[in-house]
């Protein structure tokens, strides 16, 4: 580990300021050597791990949560620091964090007890006794985005934590804080040395470890890219993966919505995360009768909005998280534009230092643009105009991603047709798209497959073993 003194690079590992764009610390790679002393301490704590009981493995996520809370201001002040979300919106995570922790060790007993099946009758009249398992596998590799540096990292540890796993993170290069801060919340919590571990590794060196037989598993959330990386190098070594990749989601406005509150909720959809999350509202489409009304509401709420430093409790929109991030947005604003879009407010990168972008509202985007096609990864809304409830669909779903929809309407048979024929991961009814613990969370088509939360979350990396006995042949 050493510290760096740059301003604004971007390679390697390393904590940048996107306030500033200074360099705060760098960290060298672990090194061949250190990554293997990493594998093999979390395959040799598997084999201890796995035989812990269920009760224990909540008592320590349930130490964890706590751990999570009592220390939620210095966790959320990091967070602020490395990836420039709002640090009231860095300490909600930070609870958050702790709320799934709860979720599993409370519910994990349940999902994981071993459920007895029929009995099956012999010919000699003797019954075999049958039941569903749920084993551990053994360590799993997590490949973690910025963008919410502890929520994401948690929802994947506690599940997996609970069935008996042990956990490696390789976490995003720019929050390498965060994620030595994960794994020392968790050795603090009473999980035994080895069960969780930071790999400060880059992306680029993760499809080699899927070659690893002591990885068995991998989880990633991030881009189509790095997704079809590490699902092409898994593949190559028959591992499971699950991923979790980007989102366009809409947010449907009809005629009958509750219009002011459809419009606080899209701006707030919009935002969450300075507007970097994958199931961050992206594509507003609102019914013609009220669009002009909607459109209007939308843009005096989106100008008034505040840009600054996260850490001051005034601002609303801090800056984005890395320079790359910021100027592949930037592009995507011109492209759209060019291709005939109308920019109503922002559009401009502001003058100064750091990776601030302003709230941007885009409409009147003809067929064909990359706003069908692209995730704009940032405070940027895209609207259409539909006239009817078959257009709002199709448009909806003429889109590559199917991770999240959020729909407005008080009538009961338009809330029946969207619930239905949304093509998504998740469908919400006069509410913002969120994940919950209690809720499985995931995308179709291009924003991934597998499932993270809720009861399926934990059953993506266990044996389902079936088991029939015979007790007195
Ligand atoms: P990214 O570049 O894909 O980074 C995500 C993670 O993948 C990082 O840890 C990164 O490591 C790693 N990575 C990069 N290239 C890789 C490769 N070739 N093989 C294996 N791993 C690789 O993602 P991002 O652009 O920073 O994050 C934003 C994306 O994540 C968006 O598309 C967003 O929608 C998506 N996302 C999805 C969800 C969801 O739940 N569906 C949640 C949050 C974000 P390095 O940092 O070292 O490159």
């Amino acid at each position: 580990m050493g510290l760096g003194g740059g301003i604004g690079h971007t390679m390697g590992i390393a904590s940048i300021n996107p306030v500033t764009g200074a360099t705060l610390q760098t960290f060298e790679p672990l090194s061949p050597a250190g990554l293997e002393d990493k594998l093999e301490q979390a395959w040799q704590a598997f084999h201890n791990y796995r035989h812990t009981s269920l009760a224990q493995r909540a008592t320590w996520l349930n130490q964890a949560a706590g751990l999570l809370e009592a220390d939620k201001q210095v966790w959320a002040q990091l967070i602020t620091l490395e990836m420039g979300k709002t640090l009231a919106s860095a300490v909600a995570e930070v609870e958050k964090s702790a709320v799934v922790c709860r979720y599993y060790a409370t519910h994990g007993p349940e999902f994981l007890a071993p459920a007895a099946g029929p009995a099956d009758l012999l010919p000699d009249g003797r019954v075999a006794l049958t039941h569903t398992r749920y084993d551990p596998l053994g360590p799993v590799l997590a490949v973690m985005p910025w963008n919410f540096p502890f929520w994401q990292v948690f929802r994947f540890a506690a599940p997996v934590l609970m069935v008996g796993n042990v956990g490696l993170l390789k976490h995003a290069s720019n929050v390498p804080q965060c994620a030595l801060g994960i794994a020392e919340i968790l050795q603090k919590a009473g999980f035994p040395e080895g069960v969780f571990q930071t790999l400060l590794i880059e992306g680029a060196r993760v499809p080699d470890l899927l070659a690893d037989p002591r990885i068995v598993a991998a989880t990633l959330t991030g881009s189509e890219p790095a997704g079809i990386s590490l699902a092409t190098a898994a593949g190559r070594h028959l591992k499971k993966v699950v991923l979790e990749l980007g989102g366009s989601d809409p947010f449907i406005v009809l005629e009958s919505a509750d219009l002011e509150a459809a419009i606080a909720t899209a701006v707030t959809a919009r935002l969450i995360s300075n507007g970097q999350s994958c199931i961050a509202a992206k594509r507003f489409i609102v019914a013609e009768a009220i669009a002009d009304a909607f459109e209007a509401g939308f843009l005096a709420r989106f100008q008034r909005l505040r840009l600054g430093d996260p850490c001051d409790p005034a601002t609303e929109v801090g800056p984005l998280a890395t320079a790359s991030i910021r100027a592949e947005l930037h592009e995507q604003v011109q492209t759209v534009i060019r291709q005939g879009a109308a920019c109503r407010c922002g559009g401009e990168l502001p003058p100064g230092p750091g990776y601030f972008y302003p709230p941007t509202l885009i409409t009147q985007i003809p067929p064909g643009t990359i706003a069908d096609s692209d995730e704009f990864f940032g405070p940027v809304a895209l609207m259409f105009r539909v006239a009817s409830l078959d257009e709002a669909i199709a448009k909806a779903n003429a889109s590559p991603f199917g991770l999240g929809a959020s729909a407005w309407t008080r009538d009961p048979a338009e809330q029946a047709r969207l619930v239905q024929d949304l093509e998504a991961g998740a469908v919400f009814i006069n509410g913002m798209t969120r994940s919950d613990p209690r809720f499985p969370f995931g995308g179709i088509k291009r924003s991934g497959y597998g499932r993270e939360l809720g009861r399926p979350g934990i059953y993506e990396f266990v044996n389902i073993k079936s088991t029939w006995v015979n007790p007195s042949p």
